[in-house]
This record gives structure tokens, C-alpha cells and sequence, in this order.
């Protein structure tokens, strides 16, 4: 349900038409118990009908077919006059820059004050602002919830990764960020320090 073309999930909206969108119009991501293989994610997404609705997601969909590991698609090449896959053509560039020390995404954990690479299973809530992204992102390492404010790019584009980005000066409690209108409440109060986003190489 990734299409690597337009860097959009689809899922159905219960008013009738299919709903294309971002990672940035996700909402909540949240995995579930049990499923273990593949984990599934339930998400709440922002449909262009103007209402939030859920869908399930999975691991390898949310993680790694934005690096197009998932493309059913074939595309023309030029230099040999062949139909190659677009998902081996996409996932060996990927997998390049992740040699070269790039990493799709990233954010600043303020536990461990330092940059993270994460991938989106580790977005736990995404607000729109003011032409930015309040996000609570699960830190891979320690495990606190750090809430950074980004721009769209940062989470749609893989390997975009802003190079400063707003940093709020506390951890945040998990049961606080359960509902997307509490974690927009906390947002509008929040004071955010800015903090370079560099990885190390
Ligand atoms: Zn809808
Ligand atoms: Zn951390």
C-alpha cells in the first residue's frame, strides 16, 4: 500500500474514496500486542475528506518501503534496454547512503542530548503547526519519548534530515501522549530549544 512514486500510504476512507497520504499526515502510530511477525501498527491517519480514520500498517511497510523495498514496480533502463525492478534499483540506493553514514531519519533524543537515527516505527505522534511538525518520537536506545519540531520534509522525504530542528527541554511520559488533542495542547505551550541535527559519522 506504499506507492514510492508519490511517497504515499493508501488505505480506505470509510466515506468511499481511497486515501493517498504522507507519513506527515499520520497522526498516531502505536504498534500492537501480539503480532510480533510481521508487528502491525495501528495508526489514526488525516484523510483529505477532513476527518481522522484508522488503519493498520505493517513493519516492513511503515519502515522499509519508503526506501522502496516494496515497489512492485518496473521501470525502462537506458543504459541496457531492460525492464528492472524499481524496488532493487531504489533499495540499493538506499542501502549506499546508509554505507556512506546517511540515514533516512533521525531526531534529537533530550535524555541522552545527542541525535538518534530512527526509522517511522519509532514516531509515536505527528501535529501540524505553524508550517511545522510537532513529533514524539520513541528513542531506539533509551526509550524516552522526546518531542521535536520538524519540518514536513523531515518526515516524508527519507534521508532529508533537517539540520536543526526545535528540541522541547523535557522527557516526555508515554500515557501523556496517547491522544493527538493532549499532545497539541502539551505543542502549544511547549518552549523548544533548537539543537543541530548531525549524525555521527
Ligand atoms: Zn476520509
Ligand atoms: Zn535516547
Amino acid at each position: 500500500m506504499y506507492d514510492p512514486l508519490t511517497s504515499t500510504y493508501s488505505f480506505p476512507c470509510p466515506l468511499g474514496n481511497e486515501a493517498k497520504v504522507p507519513l506527515s499526515a499520520f497522526r498516531l502510530l502505536e504498534r500492537l500486542p501480539g503480532a510480533a511477525h510481521p508487528a502491525v501498527y495501528r495508526i489514526l491517519f488525516s484523510c483529505r475528506c477532513g476527518h481522522d480514520h484508522p488503519g493498520l500498517v505493517s513493519h516492513d511497510e511503515l519502515d522499509w518501503a519508503p526506501l522502496g523495498a516494496g515497489a512492485q514496480t518496473t521501470f525502462r533502463n537506458l543504459m541496457t534496454s531492460q525492464d528492472d525492478s524499481l524496488a532493487s534499483e531504489l533499495a540499493e540506493l538506499a542501502a549506499a547512503r546508509i554505507r556512506a553514514g546517511e540515514w533516512p531519519w533521525s531526531f534529537f533524543c533530550f535524555l541522552e542530548g545527542r541525535p538518534r537515527p530512527i526509522t517511522p516505527s519509532s514516531f509515536a505522534l505527528i501535529a501540524p503547526g505553524d508550517g511545522t511538525f510537532g513529533v514524539a518520537v520513541r528513542c531506539p536506545a533509551c526509550s524516552a519519548v522526546s518531542v521535536n519540531l520538524v519540518t514536513r520534509e523531515h518526515v516524508d522525504i527519507p534521508f532529508w534530515n533537517d539540520a536543526r530542528v526545535g528540541v522541547v527541554g523535557h522527557v516526555f511520559h508515554t500515557d501523556a501522549l496517547r491522544a493527538i488533542d493532549v499532545f497539541r495542547a502539551e505543542l502549544l505551550s511547549a518552549r523548544f530549544d533548537e539543537r543541530r541535527l548531525d549524525l555521527e559519522r
